[in-house]
C-alpha cells in the first residue's frame, strides 16, 4: 500500500467523519434550545383499566419538533440530551408539563387520572434534582402523589443499584407510584423485584408481539403476572395492537393495557376528545369481545 494511497484514504474519510462531528455538534446546539424556544411537546397514551375497560390514566412521551428535522423521537434525542448533561432539565419539563395538564383534565371532570412519566436512568442517580423538582410540581399542581407514577427500566436500577433504591424509597415514601418499565428485556429481572419494592410492572411489547403464534411468550406473560402477585405488584401490558393479543392478555389477568388497538401517543387536544367519551363510554367497545350485553 503506497503512501499515495494512504494518503487518499485519509482525505477519503475525513470529511465524512467531519459531517458527522458537525452534525453531532448541531443537534446538541439545538437541543440545548429546545425547551427554551417551546419546541418539546408531550403525547399521551391511554393506559385503560381491564376491569371496566375506561382510561385510568395516560404515560406522557415527549417529542421534539425540530425546526427543519420535524420531529425528532424521544429514542433518538433522550441519550443526546443525556450525553450532554441536560437530562435533567428535559426531565424537569415533562414532570411540570405532565402533571399541569392531568390537574387540567382533573378538573374538567375526567376522573382522578394518573399520570405516569418516564424517568432516565441518570435522574434515578441524581436524586437530589429529581427529589426537589418533585415536590415544587406536586405543590404546584396540587396532585396527589398517588396519581403521579415513575417509570424506570431494569437497566436504569441495575445501572447503580444502590442510588436507584435510594431515589425510589424516597419517592415511594411520598406515596409516588413506581412502575418498572420494558420488563423482560433487562438482566437479573426476577431477583432483584424482591429488593426494590416497586408497585407495578409493565411486560415488554416483545413479549407480546407474537403471543397469537408463539405459546412461549404466553407462558411468560403467565409467570411474569404470577410473580407480580407473589409480590403484590400489579401488571400493566404494553403494546397491544390487535383484538387478538387483547383476548389472549385479558385472560392472563393482567391490570391494565396500553397500545396502538387502543390508541397512539397523541397530543393533548386529540387526547382531551378520548377523555371526553370516556366519561360516558367504555373505551372500545370491543374490548375482549365482551364489554357489553
Ligand atoms: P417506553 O417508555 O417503553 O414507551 C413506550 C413506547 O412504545 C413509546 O414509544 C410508544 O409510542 C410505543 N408504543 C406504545 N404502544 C405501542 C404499540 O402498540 N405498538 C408499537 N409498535 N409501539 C407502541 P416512543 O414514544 O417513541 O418512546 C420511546 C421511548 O423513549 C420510551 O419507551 C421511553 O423509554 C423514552 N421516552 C419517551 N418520553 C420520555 C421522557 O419524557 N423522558 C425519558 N427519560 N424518556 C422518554
Ligand atoms: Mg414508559
Ligand atoms: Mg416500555
Ligand atoms: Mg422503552
Amino acid at each position: 500500500c503506497s503512501k499515495a494511497e494512504g494518503r487518499n484514504r485519509y482525505h477519503f474519510f475525513e470529511p465524512r467523519l467531519q459531517v458527522e462531528v458537525q452534525e453531532r455538534k448541531a443537534l446538541e446546539r439545538d437541543l440545548s434550545h429546545a425547551i427554551e424556544n417551546d419546541e418539546l411537546e408531550l403525547f399521551y397514551q391511554p393506559i385503560i383499566d381491564i376491569a371496566n375497560h375506561k382510561i385510568i390514566g395516560m404515560e406522557a412521551l415527549v417529542r421534539w419538533f425540530h425546526p427543519s428535522r420535524g420531529q425528532v423521537s424521544p429514542v433518538d434525542f433522550i441519550p443526546v440530551a443525556e450525553r450532554m448533561g441536560i437530562i435533567a432539565d428535559v426531565g424537569r419539563w415533562v414532570l411540570n408539563q405532565a402533571c399541569k395538564q392531568t390537574r387540567q383534565w382533573v378538573d374538567a371532570g375526567y376522573g382522578e387520572l394518573t399520570i405516569s412519566v418516564n424517568l432516565s436512568p441518570l435522574e434515578l442517580a441524581r436524586h437530589e434534582d429529581l427529589i426537589e423538582s418533585v415536590g415544587d410540581v406536586l405543590e404546584r399542581s396540587r396532585l396527589n402523589p398517588t396519581q403521579l407514577q415513575f417509570e424506570v427500566t431494569e437497566s436504569a436500577v441495575m445501572d447503580n443499584p444502590r442510588e436507584a433504591a435510594i431515589t425510589l424509597g424516597i419517592l415511594r415514601n411520598q406515596g409516588i407510584r413506581i412502575a418498572i418499565d420494558d420488563f423482560g428485556t433487562g438482566y437479573s429481572s426476577l431477583a432483584y423485584l424482591k429488593r426494590f419494592p416497586v408497585d407495578k410492572i409493565k411486560i415488554d411489547r416483545s413479549f407480546i408481539i407474537d403471543l397469537d403464534s408463539r405459546d412461549g411468550n404466553a407462558a411468560i406473560v403467565r409467570a411474569v403476572v404470577f410473580l407480580a402477585r407473589s409480590f403484590g405488584m400489579a401488571v400493566n401490558v404494553e403494546g397491544i395492537e390487535t383484538e387478538m393479543q387483547l383476548e389472549r392478555i385479558v385472560s392472563e389477568g393482567v391490570d391494565e393495557v396500553q397500545g396502538f388497538y387502543f390508541s397512539k401517543p397523541i397530543p393533548a387536544s386529540d387526547f382531551e376528545v378520548l377523555l371526553k367519551s370516556n366519561v360516558t363510554t367504555p373505551f372500545d367497545v370491543s374490548f375482549g369481545g365482551n364489554s357489553r350485553p
